[in-house]
């Protein structure tokens, strides 16, 4: 067990692993944050750090020395990074988890073979590749880079009757999969824990709404019938145990109109879709991730107030005054200096407390 007074090591330096961070320091260990920004909002909140990037050899054996334990915020760990690190300190969860959640086609194909439902789709490496996809899968489509992806990034629309050649070449990546187009009904996810003896913690299942590809609201509980949702937490608990994953495991989903669930995408990390478990559950997602990856026991992931996250993005960030005036609200913002359009700057979480 990793105990209290010893030190966490994150890579990755934004909100995730600020919140991380303040999970770990209120039960009473260390951080030290290793990112290649100086003021990120995960290094304003603990004094260990390192300042380099994610393929410095030397940069991480020096943090690898420095921590007992190593977890990420991003699932783009280089593969490298990941099994130098592995080497030297338990990395949690492992790199085994980080290679198929960084890859859209490992993670459908693994998927498939543990009898989890995914979209459609086809690996596209050329424009013949992309017409034969879309003749197969059509007549819409979603076509998406396999690595490095989020929030909608390297993602394009595809419709039979489009120019293929001006959609392959406006797309310009050789390393894409097209995926059918789920017409869901709502989108939901699940985050379970998985701690080192195998325990499973699971989450309520919540419904996602985003708006331009970015997550904009999470409703908790996700208004889905019962089997839905009893279904929805079945998958997740498996891929959590198929991926013998130390740690947590957020897997996004489609629910059709028949009531099918689809999984989209898994993360292998704290989720912004989690966030609302900060404030509404007996033990959020970030403590959660701290107890799993130090060996304790899991804490309950009931809830004890049903809630709505927003996130503020950009100038939005504003919006928490307005919060500030109901007493129902929490604010959380990440220290972020530039309201960047599209940057996620905070969130609030409205509760309604269940009797
Ligand atoms: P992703 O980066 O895969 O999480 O995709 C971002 C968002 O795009 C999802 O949350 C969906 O709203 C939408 N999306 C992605 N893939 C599909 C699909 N195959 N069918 C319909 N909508 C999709």
């Amino acid at each position: 067990m990793i105990e209290p007074g010893q030190t966490i090591g994150i890579l990755g330096g934004g909100q995730l692993g600020r919140m991380t961070a303040l999970a770990a320091l209120a039960l009473g260990y260390r951080c030290h944050i290793f990112s290649p920004d100086k003021d990120g909002p995960a290094k304003q909140v603990t004094p260990l750090a390192t300042d380099a990037d994610y393929d410095d050899k030397a940069a991480l054996a020096k943090f690898a020395a420095a921590v007992d334990v190593i977890t990420f915020e991003f699932e783009n760990v280089p593969a490298d990074t990941a099994e130098y690190l592995a080497a030297l300190k338990p990395l949690r969860p492992g790199a085994s988890a980080l290679r198929i959640a960084q890859d859209r086609i490992k993670e459908k194909d693994f998927l498939r073979s543990i009898g989890v439902a995914t979209a459609p789709y086809r690996a596209v490496g050329s424009e013949e590749a992309l017409r034969r996809a879309m003749d197969e899968i059509g007549p819409r489509g979603v076509l998406k880079t396999v690595r490095m992806g989020y929030d909608g990034k390297g993602q394009m629309a595809m419709r039979a009757e489009m120019d293929m050649a001006a959609a392959w070449q406006s797309f310009g990546s050789t390393d894409g999969i097209l995926e059918g187009f789920v017409e869901f009904a709502c989108e939901v996810s699940v985050i379970v824990a998985r701690g080192e003896n195998g325990k499973i913690a699971t989450y309520t299942p919540v419904e996602n709404q985003h708006v331009n590809h970015i997550l904009d609201t999470t409703i908790a509980p996700a208004r889905v019938s019962p089997e839905v949702s009893m279904r929805a937490e079945a998958i997740a608990h498996h891929i959590a145990e198929k991926l013998e994953i130390i740690g947590l495991l957020a897997v996004e989903m489609f629910v059709t109109h028949e009531g099918e669930v689809l999984v989209n995408e898994l993360a292998p990390r704290p989720h912004n879709s989690g966030h609302w478990t900060i404030d509404a559950c007996y033990t959020n997602q970030f403590e959660q991730l701290v107890r799993a990856i130090c060996g304790l026991p899991l804490g309950s992931p009931a809830h004890h107030s049903d809630a709505v996250m927003k996130n503020l993005i950009g100038t939005d960030i504003a919006k928490w005054r307005e919060a500030a005036n109901d007493p129902l609200q929490k604010i959380h913002l990440y220290g972020k200096e530039n309201a960047a359009p599209g940057r996620k700057m905070g969130h609030v979480t409205k509760l309604t407390p269940r009797r």
